[in-house]
Formats: structure tokens, sequence, C-alpha cells
């Protein structure tokens, strides 16, 4: 394959090659990339913002994710960040700092990732920044998202009897990194021996190519449902109702049969003998939507089969909690649960 040096394009032809086919989509999008900074016009709206850092070797591992992968997560993960507050993502700024071992082709299949996943959405690339770095990669993203004014959801509005509910399946991404960190370490052990990924589709694609819930978000406002907290499942169930009870200052319970776990990110976690449930409640990354309604929603709710609802919200002087199938009670922690 070609490889063509950062330094024969310099910073500037770098932005330029970049950003050359970079169109905007969104009427609010004034100005975009190639000056100081860019304008938007909210209409209106009140303004979301948020962003993330992905450091190369703590975020995420180059031998085994593809950069077009890893462009296309970025973007998406930001996204998910937008949604999680019931507002519509617009915008995004991506800064990247990398070493002289990625060239041009390689920077250009990480942007590929980008463009692909802000066309999906709908959102337009707005500006960033590009420097080197002595090594690795770094991806900084912002997005900004729109909502119409006060309609946004924080973490801090669930109360007593309220419904907890999730979007999709929980720990398939967690699964599918232990799965690739085995075949890295078998790979780096015995280098000959290429990976069999090929059954495990589902749980690999959840790692490496997850989406971020426009679809729920829709759905919501299309049904008329004002979730009364939300946040996205970045870092494992648990963690996040904790928040949401600390934020919410309330308790909850959840059933652990209720907790959405997809079949093969199940049966994978049994053929590694760990719990399916465990890798729910402390797994990460599987940008999923955590939210509280009110009962009265419930019957709307149900109608739709990509959310699940999987406990309730208690008054503050009870700790959040989980039932097992077994019918046991433990404490919900950090990192999964605890005898009470
Ligand atoms: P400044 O010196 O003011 O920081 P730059 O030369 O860094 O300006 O950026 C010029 C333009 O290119 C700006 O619109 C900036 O947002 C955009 N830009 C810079 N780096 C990137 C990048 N990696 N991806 C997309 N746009 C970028
Ligand atoms: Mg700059």
């Amino acid at each position: 394959m070609e490889r063509t040096e950062v330094n024969t394009l310099g910073e500037f032809g770098l932005i330029d090659h970049l950003t050359r086919n970079n169109e905007t989509k969104q009427a609010s999008t004034l100005l975009s990339v190639g000056d100081d900074a860019a304008v938007i016009d909210h209409f209106g709206k009140q303004t979301v913002i948020s962003t993330d850092l992905l450091v190369d070797g703590v975020h995420f591992d180059l031998m085994y994710t593809p950069l077009k992968h890893l462009g296309y997560k970025s973007i998406v993960v930001n996204l998910s960040d937008i949604y999680a507050m019931n507002a519509t993502p617009t915008h995004v700024t991506v800064s990247i700092a990398f070493s002289n071992r990625f060239s041009v082709e390689a920077l250009d299949e990480l942007y590929e990732g980008m463009y692909a996943a802000c066309e999906k959405y709908n959102v337009d690339l707005i500006g960033g920044d590009t420097s080197t770095s002595p090594k690795g990669l770094v991806i900084s993203v912002t997005a900004i998202g729109e909502v119409t004014p006060n309609e946004f959801v924080t973490r801090s509005g669930a109360k007593k009897g309220d419904l907890i509910c999730v979007s999709g399946h929980l720990g398939g991404a967690y699964l599918g990194l232990t799965l690739l960190e085995r075949e890295k370490k078998i790979f780096l052990e015995s280098p000959g021996v290429q990976p069999d990924l090929e059954n495990e589709a589902y749980i690999v694609g959840k790692l490496l190519k997850p989406e971020a819930r426009k679809d729920v978000i829709e759905w919501l406002a299309e049904n008329n449902i004002k979730p009364t907290s939300m946040m996205d499942v970045s870092d494992g169930l648990s963690s996040e109702v904790l928040h949401i009870c600390k934020q919410s200052q309330c308790g909850a319970v959840l059933y652990e049969e209720k907790i959405p776990i997809h079949d093969d990110a199940r049966q994978f976690a049994y053929k590694l003998e760990l719990d399916p449930t465990a890798c729910a409640l402390s797994g990460g990354e599987d940008y999923e939507l955590l939210f509280t309604i009110d009962q009265s929603d419930y019957e709307k709710m149900v109608l739709n089969e990509e959310v699940s609802v999987i406990g309730y919200i208690t008054e503050p002087e009870k700790k959040p909690t989980i039932i097992t199938k077994g019918g046991n009670t433990y404490n919900l922690v950090a990192q999964g649960w605890q005898h009470g």
C-alpha cells in the first residue's frame, strides 16, 4: 500500500486534504472549516456541548481497532452524549495529534470513518485542530447539539415510583473487548495464528462499531414521552444507575431477569465462564440509553421493543439494589453488585 508522509503536505496541506470533500448539511452551519472559528445559528434552540478525549493505549488499541472504525466510533460516542441530553447533534469538531508512524493514508482511513458517522447522523464537521505528537494517536471530538428550550433531560430528575428503562442490549461491548484482548495475547505469543472472529460478529461489532440511539430519542419525542432523567451507558449499568440515584437523590431497584442481554453475548459469556449479568453491570462501552419515565408513560413505553423496563426508583433512604433471578437482594456497587 502507498505511504505518503504527512510532512510532504505540511499541516495546512493536511487539513485541506482531510477536509477536501467536507460538505455541510445543516442550515444552522453559517461558517465551517477554514476560518479562525466556525459559526452556528441555532434559531432559538438551546445548545448542548460535550467533549471526549481518546488516547491510544488507554481508550483504544490499534492492534485490533481498524482506523476507519476508530474514526466512526470517536464521533458516535460523542453523539451518544448529546442524545443522552434528549438533544439532536448537529455539529462536531475533531482534533488529532499523531506521531510520524501515521501516514496520510492512515489519517484518510480515520477520517473516512468520521465522515461516515457524520453522514449517518446528519452532523457537520466544522473544524478542529491538528498537531504532531512524539508518539501514538490522540483524538478529541467535541459534539454540539440543539434542543427545544428546556426540553433537555439531565441525570437529576428521577423521582420515587419512576420506571427505569434501558435501550438495546448490555454487556456485548465488554465481551467483544475480552475476546479481542484474548486473541491479541494468542497472536503475540504465536504470530502465525490468525484469530477466528467469524462467529462472534455481534460482540466484536458492539465494541468496534457502536451506534448512538438516535432512534430511541426520536421515538420518545414522537410518542410524547419526556424522560425524567437520562444518561448514556458508557461505564456499565451499575455505575450509571448509581449516578442517576446520586444526582436525583433517590434509590433504585433493578431486576436481574429484566436486564437485556443479547443471546450471542450470553453464549460467549458462558463459554468464558463469566456471568452475563456481571458483564452488563460492570462492562462498559455499550452506548445504550438509560432513562427513567413517569409510571403514567408505561403503557406507551412497552410498545417500543428496543427498550426494556428493568426496575423502578425508590425513596433516597433505600440503597440502590438488584434482585437476582434466585430472589436474593444485593447492593449495587460501581463495579457490579455486592452482598448487602
Ligand atoms: P488555527 O491556527 O487558528 O488553530 P488551524 O490552521 O489549526 O487554525 O485550522 C484551520 C481550519 O481548519 C480551522 O477552521 C480549523 O477548525 C480546521 N481544522 C484544523 N484541524 C482540523 C482537523 N484535524 N479536522 C478538521 N478541521 C480541522
Ligand atoms: Mg489550530
